[in-house]
């Protein structure tokens, strides 16, 4: 045997071992296969397409916890013929991060708008994810300056919710594109209808109407199962909901609740709550009772019909009465 034999495998070694890889190699790719296959069914299965083109996430309906990530609320996108538009992006940059992987696996479009419904965290904290894509951030023409107020206050609370690992990467991101009255973009042999509101349950909330499928995303101007949080004014809110009802649509993306809901029958659980509020706080306030009796007897009739109410209904009991007094 030469020198040169003594380093040349046989034939035989060669098939068993390169039978042996060839083997590895198909274990490993349909290893990999499935991992792939099983991430993209996570991005499928995060946000479902509930009409042609229009996809929406069901957020959890509980408050930020390290386990949800601030997954709290209700997101979805659009894909047009040439680009998608993203409407709300999750409470944290990582839901952010979610989102975005169910487009991609929807679509390789580029993600030309990012638009924010209003400036709660909930909302617009997963806006980071999608810096890269470059898009404009499209928001209410009120939306920069409530977000900046609250910036540092929004930033401290949530933080110390989701704590420093899950919150990492998370910050605010300001729209680049202001919507002051209704403002058509286009995607592509399909058009979007923004259209600032009134104050209402923000000072900044933002309409997106997609006209194809007539489809509504109403953000936090409706919510359904959870309680509804008053941040704006409950006048304004009964008012806007009112026009809005006005207006037909085949369904509605709520900010928190069901993502799919009729129109206008998705409204009317709400419409009865913040009716509720102003009558009875009105008759307290005509009979000279002060806001501690307000906010212990105000609203119970309620207290069955929603989730967190513990968590918010004394709020908006202070806010409304707040509000009312003034009238
Ligand atoms: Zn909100």
């Amino acid at each position: 045997m030469s020198k040169h034999d003594a380093f040349r495998p046989d034939r035989r070694s060669v098939l068993r071992d390169g039978g042996m890889l060839a083997v590895l190699s198909v274990v490993a790719s349909a290893a990999s296969r499935k991992a792939l296959a099983a991430t993209s069914d996570a991005a499928r299965s995060f946000a479902g397409e509930i009409a042609p083109g229009v996809y929406a996430h069901h957020g959890h309906v509980a408050e930020y916890t390290p386990e949800n990530e601030g997954d709290i609320a209700n997101a979805g996108f659009i894909v047009g013929r040439d680009a998608v538009a993203v409407i709300d992006t999750g409470g944290s940059a990582r839901v952010g991060a979610r989102l975005r992987d169910s487009i991609r696996s929807a679509t390789d479009l580029p993600i030309r708008y990012v638009i924010n419904t209003h400036m709660h965290p909930d909302h617009v904290f997963g806006n980071a994810a999608f810096e890269a894509d470059q898009p404009a951030f499209v928001g209410h023409h009120k939306l920069a300056r409530g977000l900046s107020a609250r910036a540092e206050r929004y930033i401290a609370i949530n933080k110390e919710a989701l704590g420093e690992d899950v919150f990492a990467g998370t910050k605010i991101v300001l729209p680049t594109l202001a919507i002051d009255a209704p403002t058509t973009l286009d995607l592509g042999g399909r058009t979007i209808v923004l259209e600032p509101q009134k104050t209402a349950h923000t000072d900044n909330d933002l309409t997106v109407r997609d006209n194809e499928t007539g489809t509504v995303f109403l953000g936090d101007l409706v919510f359904s199962e959870h309680v509804p949080t008053l941040d704006g004014s409950i006048l304004g809110w009964q008012a806007v909901l009112d026009t809005l009802m006005q207006a037909p649509a085949q369904r509605v993306v709520p900010g928190h609740g069901p993502v799919s809901m009729p129109w206008p029958d998705a409204a009317k659980p709400i419409q009865r709550y913040l009716a509720v509020l102003i009558d009875e706080i009105r008759v307290l306030i005509k009979e000279n009772r002060s806001l501690s009796e307000a906010t212990t007897t105000v609203g119970l009739s309620e207290k069955d019909a929603w989730k967190l109410f513990q968590d918010y209904h004394v709020r908006n009991v202070s806010a409304a009465f707040a509000e009312l007094e003034w009238e």
